[in-house]
């Protein structure tokens, strides 16, 4: 693997970065979206797409224009980049998504890699194999272990300057994604779509692709450009950039056209429900629902398919001035309001804190507790990992009240991050904007860090003094940490009281 892609900024897992694409001559900035370009049916023209969209990339199927004459003609005698009328970058696919629609393909990858260098792509695929969700181990073992012996032989094959992706199946076990991901990252080959994730995506098994791209990305390297293969769908594209996903394609916004499907980030509408278009775009601007409505069908299919790609590439620019102003995880949550299993991915997603912590950075403008979700973010993490490396001495009064002269120090409390001395007050996150009116996972998470405090400090006094938490976060307070409720029982809080207790 070349140094192709360099990261630039990180949110979350989620990151701005560069790919550079040497046979095109063209770097392409991260999150990426490529539109899939159909051979035969390009209902917006590529050059359009690179003129009006901004597209850097797209995609379209090697194995489609292989296996048709006339497209295979004119694509090895004028090249891609000509035929599509496109400057930018140009990546193709195998037919491994023809392979698993339809069983079986007729071209193998020395074969397919061959073509793909000699029509001029970018960035090529070999002919993999995209085992389903929900089959056998044994059927995932044994299909990954052909996947990975045509990636082995696809670094041998002679591509020139062509980078060539090694994608990461293993279906919907995380261990064999993990295993598959770390054994593409070994070969010499340049880019890691995670494959196979159609089904899922069309399912809306959001909480699944989570876990899957986690496991694939425990498998790479930080310097590994990762594409979430047959992703299409803005609403789900935050939340697959926060787990590290770099690159989208998307056929969506043609095939959604076609059946009258209108996209949005929070969704799919059907033309005929909409009185209103919600949304900016040029074509919502000057249209109404009933005029498009009453369009002849190719008219319609274009204009729609034209709003699908602004909502799409608004998105990722949303996403990247989200990522650059560190709130990437607040977008995520906005996103996971759209649809209860865009919740369950966002859910999905605050179980990989710990891996988000990594890249997460130090310091942000601002942490927005929304919900009960955001006591998992990785900020959360952090703060309870660094409760116990911090100095505690004596008796030691935790409050959310004001400071008690009867300790010998007071630190404040703030759930969802629990305990810190006054002195971090100002110090991101713990400058956190949050409700009064909070739910119980914030308390929860706050009782968790006056847990690790007092674990990490077995020789301190320490006192909660609280504003009526509920039992169940109280309950993971432990034993030795005397609390009391601020303006209810006040006098517990002095520590001479529990002195021979706490001994
Ligand atoms: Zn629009």
């Amino acid at each position: 693997m070349g140094d192709w892609f360099e990261v630039r900024d990180y949110d979350a897992a989620g990151r701005i970065g560069e790919l550079t694409v040497p046979r095109a001559d063209v770097t392409v900035e991260t999150p990426a979206l490529l539109p899939v370009v159909n051979p035969h049916v390009r209902t917006v023209e590529p050059a359009r797409m690179e003129s009006e969209f901004g597209a850097e990339i797209l995609i379209t199927n090697g194995y489609i224009l292989y296996g048709s004459e006339d497209a295979r003609e004119s694509a090895l005698s004028d090249g891609l980049h000509d035929l599509y009328d496109f400057s930018g970058a140009i990546m193709t696919d195998s037919g491994s998504f023809q392979l698993s629609e339809y069983g079986e393909i007729d071209v193998d990858t020395r074969e397919i890699l061959d073509f793909q260098r000699d029509i001029g792509s970018d960035i090529g695929t070999p002919v993999d194999i995209p085992t389903p969700p929900d089959v056998s181990r044994e059927q995932a073992a044994d299909e990954l272990a052909t996947t990975q012996e045509r990636l082995e032989l696809a670094a041998e094959v002679e591509t020139g300057e062509m980078l060539v992706n090694a994608p990461v199946q293993g279906s919907t076990y995380p261990d064999l994604r993990e295993r598959a991901a770390r054994d593409a990252y070994g070969t010499d080959l340049d880019v890691f779509p995670v494959g196979a994730m159609v089904p899922l995506l069309n399912d809306y098994r959001f909480a699944d692709v989570v876990d899957m791209v986690a496991a694939a990305k425990r498998g790479l390297g930080a310097d590994a450009p990762v594409h979430l293969f047959g992703a299409g769908h803005p609403m789900m594209f935050a939340l697959a950039v926060a787990m590290g996903c770099d690159l989208f394609d998307s056929a969506a916004y043609a095939l959604y056209a076609r059946d009258d499907r209108y996209l949005t980030v929070r969704g799919t509408e059907h033309l005929e429900d909409l009185e209103y278009f919600p949304c900016e775009c040029p074509i919502c601007a000057s249209h109404t629902p009933d005029e498009l409505e009453s369009c002849g069908d190719a008219d319609r299919e274009r204009l729609l398919a034209e709003h699908n790609l602004h909502v799409t590439f608004g998105e990722i620019r949303r996403i990247k001035q989200a990522i650059r102003q560190g709130n990437l995880l607040e977008l995520v949550e906005a996103r996971a309001r759209g649809h209860p299993t865009m919740l369950d991915g966002y859910r999905a997603l605050g179980d990989h804190a710990e891996q988000l912590e990594a890249t997460d950075p130090a310091t942000k403008d601002a942490f927005f507790y929304l919900s009960g979700e955001s006591a998992a973010r990785p900020e959360v993490l952090r703060h309870h990992q660094r409760l116990e490396r911090l100095d505690a001495d004596g008796e030691i009064l935790l409050t959310e009240g004001d400071t008690n002269e009867a300790y010998d120090e007071s630190w404040r409390v703030v759930p969802p991050f629990g305990p810190f001395p006054r002195d971090l007050s100002e110090v991101y996150p713990l400058n956190a904007e949050v409700p009064e009116r909070l739910d119980e996972r914030a308390y929860a998470r706050a009782a968790d860090g006056v847990a690790r405090l007092a674990e990490a400090n077995p020789d301190v006094d320490f006192t909660l003094g609280h504003t009526g938490w509920p039992a169940r976060a109280l309950d993971r307070v432990p034993a030795d940490v005397d609390t009391y409720e601020l303006g209810v029982d006040d006098a517990f809080g002095d520590p001479e009281d529990d002195a021979d207790e706490t001994a």
